[in-house]
């Protein structure tokens, strides 16, 4: 008798792999166990049974396996056909998939690891062959095992080479990065000690001129003695109707000290406040609709305007469903975006949420992986961004996808490139789950699907609180710089407003799409414009640094005197970025406390908090951000939203454009006024006439809606049409579009349907790479499978065409 078992080897191969085993371990094995298995040239890999037989595989000798890792399945059957769904319905290799499931700790232990040097320009011309595979490979991937290269070499003498790379700072090799959980600071406030003796304090309280002064120090005292708690700088502000300068004035005066305490990562117990939730007549009504939506609905779609206050809605679900013992997973788009959300979830279930982070150390998301799969009390809610789907949940009874228009939940880079929102439709169906998708500003996909009845649709048209929706100002550039009513990129209105909102103590939020000081740096002489060596795109121009910067290889340069040219001194900016608005406004209100938002001032580790707690405490007068901003952020004393440029969006060559531009303005404007206090959104434009402008400023969700769909059947877009985008990328432009040429025509010749291009892309060249893109659209009434299974065929063939084996396709399905 011959013994078998069928694995997952986590590798880009499309097949799965038999090996042999012995009687006794083929009764010890079960489906979803990890074995190490030798591959390809003496290599071990984490395999994962899938599967027990006795058939030997026709086309080789089986191996043996090394080792069994584990003592229980760690990967169950809904997972593994979920899997399988995802490689077969977006087109790449179950090995993707599995290796993006699986936190890596358990696919590679305590490996050496090695990563690019990002700080390091690299000339690949220079390169051997070796070290420029290497070096390409990380370009997609962040690091990469050693392990690995020896697979992308072919050879085992991998070190030499590693070694070259190395000295020459080209990588390093790195420990895996144990990056913790950033604990959320919050500042806190107590009298110094000196002042604990009652006769220093009567002093002071007599030496205190100022009544604001005495009354904060007053007020602090009222709430020692109410509550015995640390008392934050927010808190006591707010308690004596002061401002934040007054008592920072106080802690300079050496009266108050400041001081810090970390939220604790893991138990989220003890800060478990416990609100009883009262939801609003609104919300009740929202919420008893969705439930008797998913009667007879599998997904239903929640319409909610900002700050309507979905995430209570949400919450009292969640009780629903874990009550009956089942599991929920709510998705997000990014997790370190929204960790004020997290902590409002966390405060209200304590120890029954699992966070699956990013930014958790590895060993951290293999407990939250472990735990789920034992269904452990603490994981009964689980909040993740998309890849909490692939968890081993074995009893799922609710799924909440909320910003599920947020494009963060679509993965582009590597395989599997999937939709986080649609593949947890399908999940959801496997177990008999419900989902949720929630929005104020649904993806129009999803609109369709709730207007043709396919989702329940409820809509929720009023703010929490019955706050008014903000007022929204348009401000025609065209005119305003016409009538020289400009100061720099600020209108005179924009000012008036920024000032007023200071009068009032109020906080401002600035929106630009755009980082860096301005994105062209043009010679006025001959009209050159500095652009990056191994990209087609133009340099943008970083003040700070006083760099040109390629914002998408990361090549930098120091910014040139003299044109490259022609020479010439007469340089001079054009367009403009959040650093340059930065700056004017530190110009135009010297006194007060400018943070920018974006990915310059974030890449630090605790930035992205350090940041969103400055300006939530107050102690930030003005948040100048890039989309960062346009995400679930909630702030309770922001009056004033101004968009600084509301067209350079508009303009993207992409079928979404218009849908994006109308979801990021709404969003962002949806920052403001969220308290109590009607909020104020100043957009300015060259394009006041714009329909996406007007339908943002009418809060016309359905007119967009409308228009867009019109556009999207004329144009054979989705919904109506599939599309799947096949990009070509090589280093040598004419094989490349030779290449191309010939795969866009077999493509066009076996199907019948709308193929399009093969296109340069509006970026055609990042990292020496030129690009060509494929655009094939599939009509609702041609089978999906069918297609993609030519497809799949003829870029098989394509890679036996010798001359083109070295061109790389990618395939995006839904992208
Ligand atoms: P949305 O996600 O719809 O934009 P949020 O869920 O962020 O809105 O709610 C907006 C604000 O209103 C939050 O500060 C939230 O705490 C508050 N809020 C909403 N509903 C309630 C409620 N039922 N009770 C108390 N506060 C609420
Ligand atoms: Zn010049
Ligand atoms: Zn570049």
């Amino acid at each position: 008798m011959q013994y078998f078992i069928e694995v997952i080897i986590p590798l880009s191969l499309p097949k799965t792999f038999t090996y042999r085993v012995s009687e006794s371990e083929f009764n010890f094995i079960k489906k979803g166990m990890r074995i190490a298995v030798p591959f390809g040239k003496s290599k071990i890999y984490t395999a994962l049974i899938i599967d027990l037989h006795q058939t030997p595989p026709a086309l080789y000798e089986a191996k043996e396996i090394h080792q069994i890792l584990d003592e229980k399945p760690i990967v169950n059957e809904y997972q593994i056909n979920h899997w399988f769904w995802i490689a077969s319905y977006y087109m790449c290799n179950i090995g993707d998939v599995y290796r993006g499931a699986l936190p890596s700790a358990l696919l590679l232990e305590s490996e050496t690891i090695i990563s690019q040097n990002t700080a390091t320009f690299v000339d690949e011309t220079l390169l051997t062959d070796d070290e420029f595979l290497i070096y390409e490979a990380l370009q997609h991937q962040s690091s990469l095992k050693i392990e690995s290269i020896i697979a992308i070499l072919n050879k085992k003498t991998v070190l030499p080479v590693i070694q070259k790379l190395i000295q020459s700072n080209i990588i390093t090799l790195q420990e895996e990065i144990q990056e913790e959980y950033k604990p959320k600071l919050i500042r806190y406030i107590r009298l110094h000690e000196e002042y604990h003796q009652e006769e220093n304090l009567i002093a002071l309280l007599d030496s205190l001129k100022s009544e604001k002064r005495k009354n904060v120090v007053l007020q602090y005292f009222q709430l020692q003695a109410q509550e015995k708690k640390p008392i934050s700088v927010k808190q006591l502000t707010e308690k004596a109707q002061s401002s934040v300068a007054i008592v920072k004035a106080l802690v300079e005066k050496g009266i108050f000290e400041e001081y810090y305490i970390q939220e604790d990562r893991v138990n989220f117990e003890k800060n478990k406040v416990d609100t009883a939730l009262i939801l609003s007549e609104a919300q009740q009504k929202a919420f008893e609709e969705i439930k008797n939506s998913l009667k007879d609905k599998e997904v239903t779609l929640l319409h909610g305007v900002t700050s309507s206050g979905k995430t209570e809605i949400y919450t009292k679900l969640i009780e629903e469903y874990i009550a009956k013992g089942q599991q929920v997973l709510y998705l997000l788009p990014e997790i370190a975006l929204t960790t004020q959300l997290v902590s409002r979830l966390t405060a209200h279930f304590g120890n029954k949420v699992s966070v699956f982070h990013s930014k958790y150390s590895n060993n951290e998301r293999v407990e939250v992986w472990n735990n789920v799969n034992q269904h452990s009390d603490t994981s009964q809610i689980v909040i993740g961004a998309r890849s909490a789907l692939f968890l081993p949940f074995s009893n799922l009874g609710l799924i909440i996808v909320d910003e599920e228009h947020e494009q963060t939940f679509k993965q582009q880079d590597p395989a599997p490139r999937y939709h986080a929102r649609d593949a947890a439709i399908v999940l959801a169906n496997a177990h008999q789950a419900k989902v949720v998708l929630g929005s104020a500003t649904p993806s129009i996909e999803t609109y369709y699907n709730a207007s043709i009845g396919k989702y329940g649709l409820v809509t929720l048209t009023e703010r929490f609180g019955k706050v008014a929706m903000p007022e929204m100002e348009l401000v025609d550039l065209k005119d305003s710089y016409f009538r020289k009513k400009m100061k720099g990129h600020f209108s005179i209105t924009l000012i008036e407003n920024i000032t007023e909102a200071f009068a009032n103590d109020e906080q401002v939020i600035l929106f630009q799409n755009r980082r860096g000081f301005s994105p062209v740096l043009e010679c006025m002489s001959c009209g050159h414009v500095p652009q990056c060596p191994q990209c087609d795109v133009s340099l943008t121009y970083h003040k700070y640094k006083n760099q040109l910067r390629c914002h998408y290889c990361g090549y930098s340069m120091a910014k040139p005197t003299n044109c490259h040219v022609c020479s010439s001194i007469d340089l001079e900016t054009k367009g403009f970025g959040t650093e340059q608005i930065e700056l004017e406004l530190a110009e135009l209100f010297p006194q007060k406390n400018i943070k920018r938002m974006d990915q310059d001032t974030t890449r630090g580790k605790y930035s992205f908090e350090k940041i969103i707690d400055g300006f939530k405490n107050r102690e930030i007068d003005v948040l100048v951000g890039t989309q960062m901003l346009a995400k679930g952020l909630d702030f309770d004393n922001v009056s004033l939203v101004g968009i600084m440029n509301a067209d350079n969006m508009l303009y993207h060559p992409d079928f979404r454009a218009f849908e994006r531009s109308f979801q990021m303005m709404t969003q962002v404007a949806g920052r403001s006024g969220r308290a109590e206090k009607r909020g104020k959104v100043i957009i300015q434009t060259y394009n006041p006439l714009h329909n996406i402008i007007q339908q943002v400023t009418n809060n016309d969700y359905e007119g967009m809606f409308k228009e867009q769909l019109y556009e999207r059947k004329i144009y054979y877009y989705p919904p109506f049409y599939r599309v799947i985008r096949l990009t070509l990328k090589h280093r040598d432009f004419d094989k490349l579009k030779e290449g191309s040429m010939w795969l866009y025509q077999v493509m066009q010749q076996n199907l019948t349907i709308p193929v399009l291009g093969p296109e340069e892309p509006a970026i055609g060249r990042i990292r020496n790479e030129y690009i060509r893109t494929i655009m094939i659209k599939i009509p609702s009434e041609t089978s999906l499978q069918g297609t993609k299974k030519t497809i799949q065929k003829i870029l098989n063939s394509f890679d036996l065409v010798s001359q083109y084996r070295a061109i790389k396709v990618t395939v995006n399905v839904d992208f």
